[in-house]
């Protein structure tokens, strides 16, 4: 598989014409050509996104849902056909499936407090992973303290890999949710969904996927996974941050109460009481974020143009090449080397701290993270406090991979010799 990978993202894609869209990749860092492979925290921003959201605020601005003038009319059309465009990204059912929130940590914490806590007690079980960001693990702690329910963790493996079978073992009658990552930031792995989905369901737990990391490194089919959540970030799918969605199976969000009150959520408000919009209007009080819902169907439009097959291939190769290159460094050990993984390259080097090797590359204009990756539990399983992490994106090069590591090279010799 490898080998065709490889050679599809030659021709097929061309990374330079990709790159030439994001204007940032121009700039300089201490003087040294920005290598940005911090993608798996945010993601840099084409051009057609940054000229929608300034659009918006030169010529469309307005409040929507409310207005009867030109222009609140025009943004609630605009702000509408982008929950369509990201119904059909995702491949929701209908528009009304998509609730569009700050992000996936909000769109987590709805399911959370609008799914779980009014129906679950203390015999009821949360099944999570041990590969989980913060986002997918404390909003189900807060249930849990809540409603007396216990939260469950599936294990995963040496090479990063959920142990099905112990997650397996984990399902029972009492599993009323089952939350889990598409893709882990801090390892890569990408969790086979196929067989964590739908033993889940057949046990009668609803599912979560938390997909932060998934959306523009792998397919998303909301029907065909069968799950009944999907939450995602727009700032990770070179979208704007402060913007989100979460998809719903239509009668579970028909089904669930709102979580916040206020504007925009009702259709009557009198003192004796209130009715409740429909969905997803249910789930978004107050002004949203307008600009950032029109910038992220910018997003999305940009990126489905695109041949995903072909960029898949290409963060492909530059993990291969870049793997290839760090089991070359002494010193160095790379966490999570699951069979199914997206480019995201985890490591440390012994003698060297992280953080070090951090500061030192941003010399070399390369901009990595370390640290816990806001999945702490993740460091506990390996026994470590932190990794150095490379994440790649689509206008990410070959040439960066060179220039990476040949800068690590230099950057350890200086800190461990
Ligand atoms: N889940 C995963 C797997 C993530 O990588 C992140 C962001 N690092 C989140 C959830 C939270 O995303 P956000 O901060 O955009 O809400």
């Amino acid at each position: 598989m490898t080998a065709s990978i490889a050679t599809l993202s030659g021709p097929a894609f061309d990374v330079e014409r990709i790159r030439a869209d994001f204007p940032i990749l121009a700039r300089e860092v201490h003087g040294k050509p920005l290598i940005y492979v911090d993608n798996a925290a945010t993601t840099q921003k084409p051009q057609v996104v940054i000229d929608r959201i300034d659009a918006y605020y030169a010529h469309e601005n307005a409040n929507i849902h409310r207005g009867v003038h030109s222009l609140s009319a025009e943004a609630t059309a605009a702000y509408e056909a982008a929950r369509e465009t990201v119904a059909r990204f995702v491949n929701a059912r209908a528009a009304n499936e998509i609730v569009f929130t700050r992000g996936t940590t909000e769109a987590i914490n709805l399911v959370a407090q609008s799914y779980a806590r009014p129906r679950l007690g203390p015999d009821d079980e949360i099944l999570i992973t041990a590969l989980e960001h913060h986002s997918n693990i404390v909003p189900w702690q807060m249930v849990c303290q809540q409603t007396g329910a216990r939260l469950v963790v599936a294990p995963i493996d040496d090479r990063g890999e959920v142990v099905v079978e112990e997650y397996l073992a984990r399902l029972s009658p009492r599993t009323r949710l089952v939350a889990i990552a598409h893709l882990s930031n801090a390892l890569g792995t990408i969790n086979p969904l196929e067989a964590l989905i739908a033993p889940a369901r057949a046990a009668g737990a609803a599912v979560l996927v938390d997909g932060a990391q998934a959306v523009v490194h792998a397919p998303v089919d909301v029907q065909a996974l069968d799950c009944d959540f999907y939450a995602f970030s727009g700032h990770k799918a070179f979208g704007p941050t402060g913007v989100g969605a979460l998809y719903g199976r239509a009668e579970l969000l028909e089904a669930m109460p709102p979580w916040q009150g206020g504007g925009d959520m009702i259709k009557v408000v009198s003192f004796e009481g209130s009715e409740y919009n429909d969905i997803p209007y249910k789930f978004e009080a107050g002004t949203p974020n307008i600009a950032g819902g029109l910038g992220l169907a910018a997003a999305l439009d940009y990126f489905t143009a695109l041949d995903l097959a072909a960029v898949m291939a290409h963060e492909h190769a530059l993990l291969e090449a870049a793997t290839a290159r760090a089991r070359a460094v002494p010193g160095l050990r790379i966490y999570g080397e699951a069979r199914h993984k997206a480019a995201v390259l985890s490591f440390d080097i012994d003698g060297a701290h992280p953080q070090d090797l951090g500061t030192l590359l941003d010399h070399h204009g390369i901009a990595i993270r370390t640290g816990h990756h806001c999945a702490m539990p993740v460091m506990q399983r390996f026994g470590i406090a932190g990794t150095a992490r490379v994440s790649f994106a689509l206008y990410n090069t070959q040439e960066e991979v060179e220039r990476i590591f040949d800068a690590l090279e230099r950057v350890r010799t200086m800190l461990v010799e």
